[in-house]
């Protein structure tokens, strides 16, 4: 089964890509390697799981917004009540005078409609200060709605955004490419022989080297350019009005920059080695079919000896 945030990779495809890396690698398409492969894709292409925590704050959000809502609706049911029986007591008057009424009788009926008016009023002023104190509630549901999405978009060790956010940015990127005849291109990143980073100088390290990196290539984008930490030691870099030149140019700074910057460990420094796949968006393609390509790139760059950018067809 797919997971219900990548619809668009079946496990056809992620079959596909893992006979496909075998036969790159030259391993043997043997059950053992085939079911590591395919469990290392499906892996990757789901995006993290978030913490019990985080689910709940977003649940909390969901139920004040039902809650003001609810609110709203009560006030403004209220409102309209009021407004009704103040019209039938109006209609009511009007037609006393049409009728003709006597001084007496007159002042009757206007006391009346001074009373209803002023009841109307007073429940007016009341809804009003109601819907602003909903109003005031809404403002702050939004705000947090926003960190919300933020929490549960962002990788929390890089800053980056994570894969379920990199799925909403990427269908409005097509989109907004498609609509301005604009390029758009990725590339996916994978940090090469970086078990040996873990295994030498333990997972922390790690961690820090991996940290390191991502605020190299933050430095190295542009605003307009989104990093995603697309798997545990692969990012993404969604690049929009850029071409796989652009692109190029980009990930040839990144490697001057990485190489002018390395991360110090107890005084000697950790080397950083990437392997990149570029890809461009065809008219025919949607979004995924790109990051496919790109993917299948990035491996080929393994392949031919790692340390290096390959361009998709
Ligand atoms: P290759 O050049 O073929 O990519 O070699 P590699 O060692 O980078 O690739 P492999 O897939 O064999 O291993 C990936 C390593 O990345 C192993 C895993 O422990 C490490 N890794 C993945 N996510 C994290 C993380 O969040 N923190 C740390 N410290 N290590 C991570
Ligand atoms: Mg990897
Ligand atoms: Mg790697």
């Amino acid at each position: 089964m797919t997971s219900p945030h990548s619809p668009s990779l079946t496990p056809a495809d992620i079959a596909r890509i893992a006979l496909k890396r075998l036969a790159e690698l030259g391993l043997p398409p043997t059950p053992e390697n085939y079911t590591k492969f395919y469990n290392a894709i499906a892996a990757i292409k789901s995006p993290m799981d978030k913490s019990d925590e985080e689910l709940k704050s977003a649940y909390q959000v969901l139920f004040r917004v039902s809650d003001v809502l609810e609110g709203m609706s009560d006030t403004s049911e209220e409102l309209l009540a009021d407004l009704n029986r103040g019209e039938a007591v109006m209609t009511h008057s009007l037609d006393a005078i049409k009728s003709g009424l006597d001084r007496p009788r007159l002042e009757a009926v206007l006391n009346e409609l001074i009373a209803s008016t002023d009841t109307v009023c007073q429940t007016v002023s009341a809804s009003h200060r109601d819907l602003q104190q909903l109003k005031e509630a809404m403002d702050k549901i939004q705000s947090d709605l926003a960190i919300n999405r933020k929490t549960l978009e962002q990788d929390p060790l890089t800053g980056a955004l994570n894969r379920q956010g990199m799925e909403h940015l990427l269908a409005k990127e097509v989109k907004r490419a498609r609509r301005a005849a604009h390029a758009l291109t990725v590339g996916i990143l994978d940090l090469d022989e970086f078990k040996q980073v873990n295994d030498k100088h333990g997972h922390l390290v790690g961690d820090k080297v991996l940290v390191h990196f991502a605020s190299i290539l933050k430095a190295v984008l542009r605003e307009s350019d989104t990093l995603v930490r697309y798997g545990g030691e692969e990012f993404l870099l969604l690049l929009p009005e850029t071409n796989l030149d652009g692109a190029r140019f980009l990930v040839d700074r990144l490697r001057q920059v990485n190489a002018r910057t390395p991360f110090f460990h107890h005084a000697s420094h950790i080397d950083i080695r990437f392997s990149t796949g570029i890809a461009q968006l065809k008219d025919e393609e949607n979004g995924h079919a790109m990051l496919i390509r790109a993917d299948e790139a990035m491996y080929r760059a393994k392949n031919s000896g790692r340390d290096q950018v390959v361009m998709a067809d």
